[in-house]
């Protein structure tokens, strides 16, 4: 077989066969396929797309690159879950202990963050002391005691995956239907989970615009976890803003802890049941998903959620009086407001643009080898359909470097917001649930 002959079909838009695409993966993942050649192939599928059939394959072929782990010793069955990326997105941390909280056990590693924003684990890391670098054993120990653990991936999850994430992210094939399904899934699988909820974002602020095109990307990864014996269900969620109002890691760990007391955005709480809901559905611990709402929410109004949050940072060795005092979690040097210049209602919030302005404070990193200011972040005052007077506060820019609180980045904040004169209409945050027996509208 030729990497040429199987560049030259794809470009010619054939289908590929199963051996011709692990005969690609197993070369790049190995070294033995240079990078110029799978930027030609991958470019070729981001044209010429990708059969059904193709993309499981391809699924299947990136999982099977590295370790899969077996989460069997593990008792109960395990629900995954995963976001396509957004701006704010902090519902892991919420999630997670919730759903351990009723006794379903939540087995997840997360990968290093993709966005501008730092990903889970950023997150974690900026409660003093937390650990997310565990053994295989830990983690599963942790599990077994805990409930739950959330950890960096142990292992070599899905090598091929994240090569060829890397070269599309250099070479403009991120925004790819079969790509993205397959690097979602392989890693999905890899990972271990019995089942797997997904939360395919739309939006401005997501990877895909549309929801049409949301909806196929769902169908996509729905179809391939069903294939290959994983219950999958998708959800998906609105991001044409950032979810919540806190964006940087300590400020979304905050988050996450005013929302398990009963205390959080009203938009964060209603994504986070809707999630915690379809896990324990599929977790079989009941089949009604109002039933699952209620079990949450007495959760959170129990108490037990924040309890579950608590037990899972004294486990990985955080400080566990973040609980109680998150004051203890932020307390950045430098402090901006940024004040409207115009009065109007918010009809938009730019949700890539508040990522972007993050970023630049110093809570994602723009090149891997970039620091993060764990308590760098932006806090937003008003959502979309809130009333902002001409100088009324908008945002809250954090940072612990002064000069990057600057023109630039109070201006990128700024150009975010755009006002109307009239009440917007409510944008639903749920807009489709994707099964294997078909879409659901909401
Ligand atoms: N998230 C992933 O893990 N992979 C993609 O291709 C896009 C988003």
């Amino acid at each position: 077989m030729k990497t040429y002959d199987i560049i030259y079909k794809k470009r010619n838009g054939k289908e590929l066969n199963e051996d011709e695409i692990n005969y690609f993966i197993q070369g790049y993942t190995y070294g033995h396929i240079p990078d110029y050649q799978a930027a030609a192939l991958i470019m070729s599928i981001f044209f010429r797309g990708m059969s059904k059939t193709e993309t499981t394959n391809l699924t299947l072929a990136m999982a099977k690159s590295g370790e899969m782990i077996d989460l069997g010793r593990i008792k109960g069955k395990k629900v995954d879950k995963h976001s396509t990326g957004g701006v704010g997105d902090k519902t892991t941390l919420i999630v997670g202990p919730m759903v351990a909280a009723l006794g379903v056990p939540v087995a997840k590693m997360s990968g290093p963050g993709l966005g501008h924003t730092g990903g889970t684990l950023d997150k974690l890391k900026s409660i003093p002391g937390m650990k997310v670098e565990m053994t295989r054993e830990e983690f599963i120990e942790s599990v077994n005691q805990t409930g739950i653990a959330l950890a960096g991936q142990t292992g070599n999850l899905a090598p091929a995956d994240k090569k060829i994430y890397v070269l599309r992210d250099v070479i403009a094939a991120v925004e790819s239907m079969p790509l993205i399904a397959s690097s979602i899934m392989s890693k999905k699988l890899a990972a271990g989970a019995d089942a797997i909820v997904l939360d395919v974002k739309t939006g401005s602020g997501a990877l895909i615009g549309s929801l049409e095109e949301a909806i196929e990307l769902a169908q996509t990864m729905v179809a391939i976890g069903e294939e290959l014996g994983r219950q999958t269900v998708a959800v998906i969620t609105s991001m044409e803003q950032p979810l919540g109002m806190a964006i940087g890691n300590s400020l979304e760990v905050i988050e996450a802890i005013e929302t398990l007391a009963g205390r959080g955005p009203k938009d964060l709480e209603e994504i986070c049941l809707i999630l915690g809901a379809h896990m324990l559905v599929l977790a079989g611990k009941t089949d009604r998903l109002s039933e699952a709402i209620d079990l949450l929410r007495e959760t959170i109004s129990s108490g037990t959620a924040l309890e579950k949050f608590r037990q899972m940072v004294k486990n990985q060795g955080g400080l566990e009086a973040v609980v109680d005092d998150i004051a203890l979690l932020n307390n950045a040097k430098e402090l901006f407001e940024v004040c409207a210049d115009e009065a109007g209602f918010i009809e938009r919030i730019d949700a890539k643009e508040i990522g972007l302005a993050a970023m630049m404070l110093g809570a994602g990193r723009e090149k891997k080898e970039d620091v993060i200011d764990y308590q760098a972040g932006i806090l937003l005052r008003k959502k979309i359909g809130d009333y902002a007077s001409a100088r009324e506060v908008l945002a809250v820019l954090f940072s612990n470097h002064p000069k990057k609180i600057n023109e630039l980045t109070v201006n990128k904040v700024l150009s975010a917001f755009k006002f109307c004169d009239s009440k917007p209409p409510k944008i639903p945050l749920v807009k489709a649930v994707v099964t294997k027996e078909g879409i659901q509208h909401i």
